[in-house]
């Protein structure tokens, strides 16, 4: 079975499209697997959600689904994600509140483990260092880990003789991950806002007979999605970042 592993949609309906058309491309998709943040930032909210739900979904809450729908404050955001989930906010539908709401902070599909951030911290911790690379492995009861929330496409592999005790690399386009008996936690990188300076959309594919994970980078329409944040008087930092991957 193919699924498709993706993270950080934030509403870009055009950078999502992308992504499930090229994942369905060559043999049929058996599940979406989604890392949370499917709404915050972008003009899509309610579109992102309804496609991603034509799917067969397994789906954990970020920080910003969150608080669109008031469960997170948001006085920790910056001053245009803040402005962001508010206008989010008004462009859900009640049921899609609490589609929202109901998301189970972590979630265990066979060998892995969904969460949005890491496991000590499920919805705010950004998985950026060995030791928070460390403290989310002692709490994986799988062998492989998918984590979001940073933005940026990253693996960890589990090694003890590692000054570390673990090991990051930054993947890059093509690159597939081998799963064999080493414990891993793998971050798809970002849909709809990447942040590792590569604009184009990134998230994997997971080929159970294989058992590889493969990371895809993929151009889209960025102009089209910036078009309609203008029309939504969207904050202008949000707009730009998306054309420098930032
Ligand atoms: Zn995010």
């Amino acid at each position: 079975m193919r699924i498709a592993i993706i993270a950080d949609v934030h509403s870009n309906l055009e950078a999502l499209e992308t992504v499930l058309r090229h994942a369905e491309g060559e043999n049929a998709l058996g599940q979406v697997w989604c890392l949370g943040d499917i709404v915050g930032y972008g003009p899509d909210p309610a579109a992102c959600m309804a496609l991603l739900r034509r799917f067969d979904l397994r789906c954990v809450p970020g920080n910003h689904d969150h608080a669109a729908i008031g469960l997170l404050p948001t006085d920790d955001f910056n001053r245009d994600a803040a402005a962001a989930a508010h206008w989010t906010a008004d462009q859900l539908s009640p049921e899609e509140r609490s589609y929202l709401e109901s998301l189970p902070h972590i979630v265990q599909e066979g060998d892995f483990t969904l969460v949005h951030g890491t496991l000590r911290w499920p919805i705010w911790e950004y998985l950026y260092s060995p030791d928070v690379a460390l403290a989310h492995l002692q709490r994986q009861q799988t062998p492989f880990g998918l984590v979001g929330h940073t933005h940026v496409p990253m693996l960890v592999v589990e090694d003890e003789k590692a000054k570390e005790g673990c090991r990051m690399y930054y993947p890059e386009d093509g690159t597939a991950v081998k799963l064999d008996d080493g414990r891993l936690i793998i971050n798809p990188g970002g849909v709809g806002q990447p942040r590792d300076g590569d604009p184009r959309a990134s998230y994997a594919v997971y080929d159970s007979d294989a058992r590889t994970v493969t990371l895809h980078r993929l151009e889209y329409d960025i102009a089209a999605t910036q078009k309609k944040m203008e029309a939504a008087a969207l904050p202008r930092w949000l707009i730009y970042r998306l054309s420098i991957g930032q």
